[in-house]
């Protein structure tokens, strides 16, 4: 078959190899009526088998190696923390007595009900909670039963193949050594088994619709997690393409790994800082690899999401602390928390509007809850004494927001000093550019502040009212319109003139096609994935910004999206220079595609 099966990609890269199909469908739940007289037998059995289940989850998370990503302990607290919640399980117990139902009914209609309200909710995120309580409510069942997980009984033998299931638990997936690859029918990106299989290292395809039916065991696979696509049993030009696509791309990073430490300076002599965009403490090694220069971006509000309790000041500061530790020394941007719209803490979730991009989100959020703000700002000063902190504002839309944020800074600072905690002199403070009313305002926020770093992906969003996370218009949703290019160069001109420091951390700063363009506008700092890092050095070392610069300017002004696009293309924006022999071109929609890498 050569037509291949298309789910969420997950990144991760091409894999190869033989198919474990797992068996994680259908539990079959016996249903009987009860007599009063067998009420307290079946109470107990509830008991053991909530206990059997939290013996199980605790086995899977001491087995954790030391490395384990964060994602996979917090993942296990939230079903810990579902094995104990009085919704489904006391739940589950009154409809024993009132029903005169045995537990495992009990237990299925209590899950079915509570999933069915996850499932009203209209946020993709609170949705794939739903399979928390699913999840737990199959072990609960399994452990009544007297059956482990059946899902991976016998099936994992250690060999490197690639799983394949309607879905699979955290704690399963965890339990599986010697993947190379997860192809799952259920789940989106914000599912679960996305999350664990990206901070596993491990390419995914997600939401692949009868992969169980369509795949066999022991069937060859290819599995492109960049392109959300699975080849079963190719045909051997098919598999012989895809050898090559993997060797060019091992090629080519250990080509671009020769830039690591290779100072990123343009052809006429421009410094140019590249910076690193984190979300997990530990991932500030990665940067350092790559030969960040810092850490432009570190998503802090990743500490608070999935799990069921708030991150305390002690957490938080030795995260923080961690960050700057590895960074030895190089500037680190901690941003405060962006919940709201597509991030949701538990205290959001059924708060009306919460998952509203225009609603209470970032800076609004952590400005309405002053407490909350408060722990975060002590842990962050706590933590500047251990290297260069930044901190950045997210979504500044009004002035005031910045004075307020800085008054709540101070108080924090004031709160540390009497408790006797030293604290940096210094901390500078910068804000996000990600709503157009900043954009053209950047001016007065450039003057309230140390530094402006443009997000990009918000600011696309808000430019064009297109909703990020929805697939249904992600075609418009476009980076290069030129009311968006214009909102980032007015950007970085106030920022420059009211000299003050100025990055782009959106995706597009990772983009290594449009690095020229964003050169050729001023900007001199971007921030991004690490893994981007080398490939956007590898053109910038290759761009003459005295050249360029009157070319952007001019393009900048013309009024039609034709005359931009051509222009874009003058810049060898759409194009693919400076491939090595044999380099796939890039697909548009996949930034990621390889190119080739600089050879000096
Ligand atoms: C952005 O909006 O470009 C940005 C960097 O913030 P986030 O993607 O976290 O919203
Ligand atoms: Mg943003």
């Amino acid at each position: 078959m050569n037509r291949p099966l298309s789910g969420a990609p997950t990144g991760g890269g091409i894999v190869i190899g033989r198919a474990c199909v797992l068996d994680t469908g259908f539990i079959d739940v016996p249903r009987y009526y009860i007599t009063e007289g067998e009420l307290a037998g079946e109470h107990a059995r509830l008991d053991e088998g909530r206990a059997a289940v939290e013996r199980e989850l605790q086995g899977v998370a001491d087995q954790l190696p030391h490395d384990a990503p964060a994602e996979a302990r917090a993942l296990l607290d939230v079903q810990m923390m579902l094995l104990n919640d009085a919704a489904l399980i006391e739940a589950a117990r009154d409809r024993v007595v009132n029903e005169r139902i045995n537990v495992e009914w009990a237990i299925s209609e209590t899950a079915e009900a509570l999933v069915d309200q996850f499932r009203a909710i209209d946020d993709p995120y609170l949705k794939e909670r739903g399979r928390d309580v699913e999840q737990v409510a199959g072990r609960l069942l399994n452990a009544l039963s007297g059956s482990g997980s059946p899902a991976l009984a016998g099936r994992v033998t250690g060999e490197p193949l690639i799983f394949v299931a309607q879905d699979l638990q955290p704690a399963d997936m965890l339990q599986i050594r010697g993947a190379i690859g997860f192809v799952f029918e259920q789940g989106g990106i914000h599912s679960h088994s996305a999350i664990l299989a990206r901070s596993l290292r491990v390419p995914a395809v997600i939401g692949v619709a009868e992969a169980v039916a369509a795949i066999h065991d022991g069937d060859m696979l290819i599995l492109d997690g960049d392109a959300g696509e699975v080849f079963v049993n190719p045909a051997q030009v098919l598999l012989d393409d895809y050898r090559e696509r993997r060797r060019l791309a091992a090629e080519e990073e250990r080509l671009l790994a020769r830039l690591a430490d290779v100072d990123c300076v343009t052809q006429d002599g421009c410094a140019v800082t590249l910076l690193a965009n984190i979300e997990r403490p530990d991932e500030a090694q990665e940067a350092l690899r790559m030969g960040a220069a810092g850490i432009g971006l570190f998503r802090s509000e990743f500490l608070f999401l999935n799990r069921s309790r708030l991150p305390d000041e002690e957490e938080q500061y030795q995260a923080y602390r961690q960050v700057l530790d590895t960074m030895q020394g190089r500037p680190v941007t901690i941003r405060t928390i962006d919940v709201g719209a597509d991030k949701i803490l538990p205290a959001q979730a059924l708060v009306p509007g919460a998952t509203s991009a225009l609603g209470r989100r970032a800076i609004r959020y952590s400005l309405a809850e002053p407490e909350m703000f408060l722990v975060q700002l002590r842990a962050l000063l706590r933590a500047s004494v251990h290297g260069q902190l930044q901190i950045l504002l997210p979504m500044l839309s009004q002035p005031k927001e910045v004075d307020e944020a800085l008054l709540l800074l101070n108080q924090a600072r004031q709160e540390l000093i009497a408790r006797g905690e030293p604290v940096a002199e210094r901390i500078p403070v910068g804000g996000m550019i990600e709503v157009p009313a900043a954009a053209l305002s950047a001016g007065i926020f450039a003057r309230k502040l140390d530094f402006l770093a443009i997000g990009t992906n918000d600011l696309v969003q808000y430019t064009l009212a297109i909703d990020r996370t929805d697939h249904r218009i992600a075609h418009m949703y476009d980076e290069l319109h030129p009311a968006v290019l214009r909102l980032i160069a007015l950007t970085i001109r106030a920022a420059r003139k009211a000299d003050k420091p100025v990055c782009v951390c959106g995706e597009m700063a990772g983009e290594y096609r449009v690095a020229p363009l964003l050169l050729g506008m001023g900007l001199r700092s971007f921030s991004m994935l690490p893994s981007r890092l080398l490939r956007v050095k590898n053109e910038v070392l290759k761009v003459d910004t005295r050249q360029l610069t009157p070319l952007v300017r001019r393009m900048l002004v013309q009024d039609d999206l034709g005359s931009i696009r051509r222009g874009l293309a003058c810049l060898g924006i759409g194009e693919a220079p400076g491939l090595p022999a044999g380099t796939p071109a890039r697909d548009p929609s996949h930034p990621s595609t390889p190119t080739g890498a600089h050879q000096a």
